[in-house]
């Protein structure tokens, strides 16, 4: 432990999720901690609009690192954030979704523990859940999907491709974070373990937002749909029958309005 700094430290970091974008998804807790935050630092999957109900004049800290692009290195971060607990009595550590899923969170808590300091994991809706609210699916269904399972479509070292080898998706929803660069290895790992081309994939970009875009596909043309609509991160991908249901309520509520429009 680094006595010098843990002498200093009179901080407590909060390690908070935002949601998934639309800062209505942001959560009680989160919005009054970062109410009273002196300092935050963010990263790339937070929208401008949650770091909007900060307080004015406190210290805004963009640590993102956008894959492929050096920004801020994981131990540069959890440095910054023990220095931060010395100077300030709430320090905001804030990030997309849930931080405690595929958000790192594990290493800045430790690292801060381990330090002496004082920390708490404030959680978010994470983005399967934000995106399946926002086009009116659930993520299990007694008919379709009766486990869920969330992958990452990259690891620490480059693409996750042992996640995908023999998985068979049917009754699974499978949600793939970090999946759009990895497209292509996804599936042709998903056709090698036996599923069938026509299962049913939804790609949606910038999910909750008012720029939110749906792509609906099988394993067979995702891969083209991708490339005409020019999908672009962040993105997820959702697997498996539930796609067919979101299909079928879409189906619904088309019907639906044109039996109540005006003739
Ligand atoms: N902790 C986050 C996930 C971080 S991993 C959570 O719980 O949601 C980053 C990945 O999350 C992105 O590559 C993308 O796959 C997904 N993601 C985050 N925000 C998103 C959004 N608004 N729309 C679509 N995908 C999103």
């Amino acid at each position: 432990m680094n006595s010098q700094i843990n002498q200093r430290t009179k901080g407590k970091v909060y390690l908070v999720g935002a949601g998934p974008g639309d800062p209505e998804l942001l959560t009680v807790k989160a919005l009054k901690t970062l109410r009273k935050a002196d300092v935050v630092f963010y990263d790339d999957l937070v929208s401008p609009r949650i770091l909007g109900v900060c307080r004015k004049k406190i210290q805004m800290v963009y640590v993102g690192k956008r894959l492929g692009v050096h920004s801020c290195l994981q131990d540069e971060i959890n440095d910054k954030l023990i220095q931060a607990a010395s100077e300030f009595k709430t320090v905001v550590r804030l990030k997309g979704g849930d931080p405690s899923i595929f958000g790192r969170v594990g290493e800045e808590y430790a690292s801060l523990l381990a330090e002496g300091i004082s920390c708490e994991i404030v959680a978010g809706i994470t983005t399967a859940s934000g995106v399946a609210s926002s086009l009116g699916f659930p993520l299990t269904h007694r008919d379709y999907a009766r486990e869920i399972l969330f992958l990452s479509g990259h690891k620490k070292d480059g693409v996750n491709s042992d996640a995908f080898k023999n998985l068979n998706c049917v009754g699974k929803t499978i949600i793939v974070y970090m999946g759009l660069n990895s497209i292509d290895l996804i599936v042709s790992e998903l056709l090698e373990a036996g599923n069938s081309k026509e299962t049913n994939i939804a790609i949606i970009q910038n999910a909750t937002l008012d720029t939110e875009r749906v792509f609906t596909g099988n394993l067979d043309s995702i891969q083209s749909i991708i490339k005409e609509n020019q999908v672009k991160s962040p993105a997820i991908l959702v697997i498996g029958e539930i796609v067919r249901f979101y299909l079928e309520m879409e189906n619904l509520k088309n019907d639906c309005s044109s039996i109540l429009s005006p003739l």
